[in-house]
């Protein structure tokens, strides 16, 4: 798609550092990295979100996803590394072409979500239960 930078990146019209180049998905280094090694796995099509992907092009994905972080967890002697998949703008998604992070983590590496925990009220809890369950 025309002004994507993911889709240039696909075509070879911009540089990346590119890691795995496979039928359905790329993966190459995020050039401005939470941590050295922070990669990107990018399935080829221009689609916004993981819902919009195909069976295959999503098991491509997460297979490539797997490889990438072991290769980047022995090449940046981390000892742990999160995959992240921003989906909606709400949800922090920059590059409207959907993609996984793979982000090696150590120690004291000063990156924090800031991840908070509600609690439900009382009825909450088991009507969004249904809720869901009734749409899956
Ligand atoms: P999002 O916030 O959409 O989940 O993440 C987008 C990521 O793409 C960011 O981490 C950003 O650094 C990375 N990114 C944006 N433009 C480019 C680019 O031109 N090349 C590379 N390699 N990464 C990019
Ligand atoms: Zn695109």
């Amino acid at each position: 798609m025309a002004g994507c930078v993911f889709c240039k990146i696909v075509a070879g019209e911009i540089p990346a550092a590119k890691l795995v180049e496979a039928e359905s998905v790329t993966s190459f280094l995020d050039v401005n990295p939470v941590n050295l090694g922070h990669a990107l796995i990018v399935p080829k099509r221009h689609l916004m979100s993981l819902l919009d992907l195909t069976d295959e092009e999503l098991q491509a994905a997460i297979l490539v996803a797997r490889r990438v972080a072991a290769a980047v967890r022995g090449a940046t002697g981390s000892s742990a590394f999160n995959i992240l998949q921003n989906d909606g703008r709400a949800a922090g998604q920059v590059v409207e072409h959907v993609h996984f992070h793979v982000i090696p983590r150590h120690h004291s590496d000063g990156f924090a979500f800031g991840w908070r925990q509600l609690s439900y009220k009382e009825g909450e809890l088991s009507a969004l239960l249904q809720a869901i369950k009734k749409r899956l």
